[in-house]
């Protein structure tokens, strides 16, 4: 390249840099805007803060058992608008009653060294949830934000650990802790009913599980679900129950409510 071409080139370089600059500042600010949209609107209606920054990690209070590392507030986007599609299904005075006062996003989420989509923390009132890619698949990640809420629900309807009801239910068949059967034949099914009475592999790890797990499948309206309650009584027993506490909870969580997400 002689020096009359590279004249000729360096404004075209210019130019594309200039561009470049551009797209990333409106990218950034387009991110920004929907963080903040969005933390307006939650705190404003449910009295919710969306943190993506300057989150202390590992989490205090846990045992240093949950670790990640901040999102940074243009890189959470994506689990923006699983969030706002998945909360806006709920009548405000449900997540309000719920007492979230956090939702931090993060990457790199671990407990105890395994990655994980999410996690309630009880004690500061948090839900972290993982923003990235790498955790579970859309399904997956749209189920963790109900699962990770109901378990606040649950601290605010009593004593998570004892459930009369729901464990008589159970009678009969495999306690919380019993591993799930092996995998059935085909392709991998989150609700894959390991036994009579639970909807997936993870609700036979603890009662909140299993509680938390029925109610990410009722939120997101999971059909395998709506087929298996029409052959297990103990599975439709505990939708029952469940939305039975869930309407004296909070009364906007009613029938015309579940209509809804069974619309969904
Ligand atoms: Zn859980």
């Amino acid at each position: 390249m002689n020096f009359g071409e590279r004249k000729r080139w360096a404004p075209s370089v210019r130019t594309v840099l200039i561009f470049a600059l551009v797209c990333s500042c409106t990218s950034a600010s387009w991110a920004s805007a929907l963080l903040d949209e969005m933390n307006a609107q939650y705190k404003r209606e449910y009295g919710i803060e969306i943190v993506a920054d300057h989150e202390s990690y590992p989490i205090t209070g846990t045992g240093g058992s949950i670790d990640a590392v901040n999102t940074g507030v243009n890189n959470g986007d994506m689990v923006l608008y699983f969030l706002r599609k998945e909360f806006a299904k709920y009548p405000p005075e449900l997540l309000r009653r719920a007492g979230v006062k956090r939702i931090v996003l993060c990457k790199e989420l671990k407990k105890q060294s395994t990655r994980i989509a999410g996690i309630a923390v009880e004690q500061t009132g948090s839900i972290y949830v993982d923003s990235t890619t790498k955790i579970g698949d859309e399904s997956h990640r749209r189920r963790t934000l109900h699962h990770e809420l109901f378990h606040f629900i649950d601290y605010a309807l009593g004593d998570v650990m004892h459930r009369p009801i729901w464990e008589a239910v159970n009678k009969g068949g495999p306690a919380y802790g019993s591993p799930a059967p092996p995998p059935k034949s085909g392709p991998r099914n989150w609700a894959s009913h390991p036994a009579l009475g639970f909807v997936s592999d993870y609700s036979l790890t603890a009662l909140p599980e299993d509680r938390a797990e029925l109610f990410a499948a009722l939120m997101t309206n999971n059909l395998t679900l709506r087929l298996l309650v029409q052959r297990d009584f103990n599975l439709a027993t505990k939708v029952k129950i469940l939305k039975d506490e869930l309407v004296q909870f909070c009364p906007q969580a009613d029938d015309a409510f579940w209509a809804r997400m069974s619309a969904f």
